[in-house]
């Protein structure tokens, strides 16, 4: 077997071990005869699956008593759209626009309410994350919605903005499970799966009881969080084999110490690759210091043509998806928590040895 080191930004790696449990289960589930695939969403065993990977996640993120966890589908784009149309009091909510996915989760709810966009870091290419403070929203906002990882742009907030009474909305797609969170000071998070926990596919909607029942009344059923938490997220069909990976990778964590253990694993992986960063003179990463984020680290060599030939080396060392995104070009390692350190103390090793090779 070999397996590459892959630093797709999304979807990406999963736990070898997690890969290797749900394989020899594949053709027959736990003595079922069949695989989860193949499994009626109503039947027993799928039940328990559901069941463990919603208590799994309560534990690993120790969601409060007073929030649902729904699984649902559509991706975390979905819930742009979701979002506006589940919380509607006085039609009116603020965002703050840090890379691509915020613009787009604005622009989205823009069709259903009045969105403002209160801050917006476009002016250094997402560099930085803006502050803010109470004053800078209106006080009747329904929400204010923030991306607290920025996939392509590698930044993250390294404060919980203070809303006050107004629910904060978080999209955690691409950091969900790299850090502990108080859950607490969100009103909502959402995380597509296919970052940092499982395939594509499944969707994750952590939602406070009080904001369960203010949607529009032309929301749709399947955009209604209140149709799925009612339901226990099986209202219809759902992505059965992408919640049955999800809650093997959260067994995995609880069994490997939890979020705090894979939490300090992270951080010092995203060292090793910003230390070497910052004390080379051949390559550099261009955000702000304390806004970097620990899964996503972009960076670039002198020159475009060296990013290429970079990408194209690398990726015939082992390094895949490494070549940024369109967006900020160069490079890009996404580590989630998937990443062996091994794989990014290699690449670390491949960097200076390019470095040596074409300074
Ligand atoms: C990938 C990503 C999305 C889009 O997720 P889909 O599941 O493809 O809709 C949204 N937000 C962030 C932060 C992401 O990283």
């Amino acid at each position: 077997m070999s397996r590459v080191f892959n630093f797709s930004a999304g979807p990406s790696m999963l736990p070898l071990p997690v890969l290797e449990k749900v394989q020899a289960g594949l053709t027959d589930y736990n003595g079922t005869g069949m695989s989860v695939m193949e499994m009626s969403h109503r039947s027993k065993p799928y039940q328990e699956i559901n069941d463990k990977a919603e208590s799994l996640l309560r534990e690993l993120l120790s969601v409060p008593d007073n929030y649902d966890i729904i699984f649902v589908q559509g991706g975390a784009s979905t819930q742009f759209e979701a979002i506006p149309l589940n919380i509607c009091v006085n039609r009116k909510a603020d965002y703050i626009v840090t890379g691509n996915f915020a613009k787009k989760a604005f622009k989205e709810a823009g069709k259903y309410t009045d969105a403002r966009c209160v801050a917006d870091s476009s002016d250094k290419n997402y560099t930085y994350i803006p502050k803010v403070n109470r004053k800078d929203f209106r006080e009747d906002a329904d929400y204010v919605h923030i991306c607290f990882n920025n996939t392509i742009f590698g930044s993250h907030y390294s404060y919980i903005p203070d809303t006050g009474d107004i629910p904060l909305v978080a999209d955690m797609s691409s950091c969900i499970l790299s850090e502990e969170i108080d859950v607490s000071k969100f009103g909502v998070i959402y995380a597509g799966a296919q970052k940092n926990i499982a395939p594509a596919g499944v969707t994750i909607v952590i939602v406070r009881k009080d904001l369960q029942d203010k949607y529009q009344p032309i929301c749709p059923t399947m955009l209604k969080w209140e149709t799925q938490i009612k339901e226990k997220s099986l209202y219809n069909t759902p992505p059965c084999w992408s919640t049955y990976v999800a809650m093997e990778v959260f067994q995995y964590l609880k069994d490997n110490g939890g979020i705090k253990a894979m939490h300090d694993i992270d951080v010092m992986k995203a060292n090793l690759l910003y230390d070497y960063i910052d004390n080379s003179s051949f390559y550099s990463n261009g955000v702000e210091k304390e806004s970097r984020s620990i899964m996503n680290v972009p960076f670039v060599s002198p020159s475009p043509e060296l990013d290429a030939k970079f990408v194209s080396e690398a990726a015939k060392a082992g390094f895949v998806s490494i070549k940024g995104h369109r967006l900020v070009g160069g490079m890009r390692a996404s580590i989630y928590n998937a990443m062996p350190v091994e794989g990014v103390e290699k690449l670390v090793e491949f960097m200076k040895k390019f470095e040596i090779e074409n300074k």
